[in-house]
């Protein structure tokens, strides 16, 4: 019997199978982060050190991050005529993600016209449907200019406090460069998929050769650039742990450079079709105002479970992710629904498998077995046929890691796999706490830390605003959306953020902070969201959508995201502005 047949209760066995082989009690402590003996791991390869005098300021707002976040803070600041601002980043330019992430073949699979933001306001026509991250980051840099952000920014900065001070009502900001800001608001636009992390492997300090994680390709080692190919992989065997959205895109560059390269997997990506294509100028030049707000929503609504009448982006993100099978069905005949339809959608990814790959063994162990809301989808033409490469091997560690790590190689079940480079493409710290993933630890009122003060979890209105911070404002997951397009959050917080700022110029209002009976109703709200959540998590294999399936707790759930659609959330803010009464923050006029 092929796969093709299989039926719904056989596959409902082999994820439970899949999904036990890979519990694991240590759940997200299974992984380091890159401090500590792992600090070389975080090394800026990119821009050289920028030597400058420490600064004393006074200024109106201290953003945090220079990615998306902060620079569309900053702008929409600057449209509001707020221009006294500055933009603390730790990278050497604007960028966040599009700085840190230049590995070879890295792209955004989000559609370009929907995910660069203010594309209508900087006339930038992206070249191609999935814009590739050289382009974005130069994007970036456009953006900074156009809304003159870069007078504001202090790159190769990162903040060591952030202190609140009741008697002067101002934040203080210190930096690791000994600057000291002082500031009436500040925004933390920063933590969501900044904090890189390495799995634990036994011995992965001890590997001699070259070793970098993919948000700080050491392109010394491989030569070459993001788009050229690597010489200096010619006669080199090289190692990629992980198999995530970031190595279905590294794989195959890395393949037609390398001598040979070895990917060791624990658990499959699945990947879907891309249908990667350059931008028609034609129709670009035809788009009438408006269009990109119309296509970002369309695209939302899309994949937040409403089909739209006409699919503008129309790509597999959208056809894929139109039913939301995590929802509580109504009755057993939607539940079933619900089941095949997730079944259907993850076998047809199966089928693609054997469909492309030469080699029957390879193919099964490149099947992802879980449901399709368990591990972010990925989208790649060229990922599952570089497997077909004389060159590139599969090494499946059948859901238990990679044993060990010695000074030369790479050890599975046994077996040493000798390489010259080791990448890690091991990802992010999603579900760790907030003040760990900015690296710093606000003190607000009475000197109480953010840690201190969320130790039983967060605890926001909007994921904004938090009580006993006055006048911070975050734009995080925490308690915020979350999304697909990560990109049309940060638009619509960004946007929040900065009409706040105004509305509270504009009124007098010398503290804003959410109350706690807002806090309160906000996670009540947000617990109203999670839906069947829990049910279907039940059945997916670990990973960073589900807390790597650590022990459910009252501070994980506070931790959760705004789980609607983006569309909703934005509605929602909006109406909360609209509305004027600031209703569920405290105030206190100047
Ligand atoms: P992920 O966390 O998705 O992947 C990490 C990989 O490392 C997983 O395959 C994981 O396996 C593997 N791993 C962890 N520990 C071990 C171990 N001990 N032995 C072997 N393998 C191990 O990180 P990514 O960087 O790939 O992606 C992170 C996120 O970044 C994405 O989900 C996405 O949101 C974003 N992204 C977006 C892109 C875009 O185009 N928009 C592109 C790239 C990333 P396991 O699954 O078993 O845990």
């Amino acid at each position: 019997m092929s796969d093709h047949d299989i039926s719904l209760e056989e596959a409902r066995e082999r994820y439970r199978i899949e999904r036990e082989k890979r519990l694991r009690a240590d759940a997200n402590d299974q992984y380091h982060d890159l401090s500590g003996e792992f600090e070389e791991f975080d090394h800026d390869p990119y821009s050289p050190p920028i030597v400058r005098e420490p600064v004393t300021e006074e200024t109106q707002v201290v953003i945090v991050g220079g990615g998306f976040g902060g620079m569309l803070t900053g702008a929409n600041l600057t449209k509001l005529g707020i221009t006294d601002f500055k933009i603390i980043e730790k990278g050497g330019d604007f960028g966040g993600t599009w700085y840190w992430n230049r590995y070879p073949g890295c792209m955004c699979d989000v559609e370009s016209y929907v995910y660069l933001p203010m594309l209508e306001e900087t006339g930038f026509m992206p070249t191609m449907k999935y814009a590739y991250a050289p382009e974005i980051f130069e994007y970036c840099q456009l953006l900074g200019r156009h809304f003159d952000l870069y007078r504001g920014a202090m790159f190769q900065t990162e903040v060591s406090e952030m202190t609140w001070d009741d008697a002067t009502q101002r934040w203080t900001t210190v930096t690791d460069r000994g600057d000291v800001l002082t500031s009436k608001y500040v925004v933390i636009a920063g933590g969501v998929l900044s904090k890189a992390k390495l799995p634990g492997i036994p011995g992965i300090e001890k590997f001699t050769g070259p070793k970098f994680h993919t948000s700080r390709w050491d392109y010394a080692q491989t030569g070459g650039g993001p788009y050229d190919h690597m010489e200096k992989l010619e006669d080199k065997v090289v190692g990629v742990i992980g198999t995530g959205a970031t190595a279905v895109q590294v794989v195959p560059a890395v393949a037609r450079s390398a001598k040979e390269l070895f990917v060791f997997q624990r658990t499959p990506a699945s990947v879907g079709v891309r249908n990667q294509g350059p931008t028609d100028a034609e129709w670009f030049k035809s788009l009438e105002p408006g269009w990109q707000k119309e296509r970002i929503e369309n695209f939302t609504m899309a994949v937040t479970g409403t089909q739209p009448e006409k699919n503008l982006v129309g790509d597999t993100w959208t056809q894929m992710l139109w039913v939301d099978t995590r929802n509580v069905p109504k009755d057993d005949e939607e539940a079933a629904f619900y089941e095949r339809e997730d079944f259907e959608q993850m076998q047809a990814l199966r089928d693609r498998v054997d469909e492309i790959i030469d080699d029957p063994d390879t193919a099964e162990k490149l099947k992802p077995w879980y449901g399709k809301f368990c591990k972010r989808p990925c989208f790649h033409d060229d990922y599952l046929p570089a497997f077909n490469r004389e060159n590139v091997h599969l090494v499946d560690t059948d859901g238990k890691g990679v044993d060990q790590i010695t000074e030369t190689g790479v050890i599975v079940g046994g077996t040493e796999y000798p390489v010259d480079i080791l990448v890690f493409a091991s990802g992010f710290e999603v579900t760790t706490d907030y003040h760990h993933r900015l690296g710093f630890d606000p003190k607000g009122r009475g000197g109480v830390s953010m840690s201190e003060s969320w130790a039983e979890g967060p605890h926001t209105l909007h994921g904004v605003l938090t009580h006993d911070f006055p006048n911070l404002m975050m734009i995080s997951t925490v308690q915020g959306a979350f999304g697909t397009n990560f990109a049309h959050y940060l638009t619509e917080t960004s946007k929040h953020v900065a009409e706040l700022i105004q509305t509270c110029d504009a009124e007098g209002i010398a503290t804003i902070e959410a109350s706690t009976e807002a806090e309160e109703e906000w996670f009540n709200l947000l617990m109203t969201m999670v839906g069947g959540l829990a049910v279907y998590n039940a059945s997916c294999t670990p990973g960073y959508l589900n807390g790597e399936q650590g022990e459910p707790s009252m501070k994980a759930a506070r931790n959760s995201p705004y789980m609607g659609s983006m569309l909703n959330y934005a509605r929602l803010l909006e109406a909360w502005r609209q509305e004027g009464s600031l209703a569920g923050a405290e105030v206190a006029k100047a």
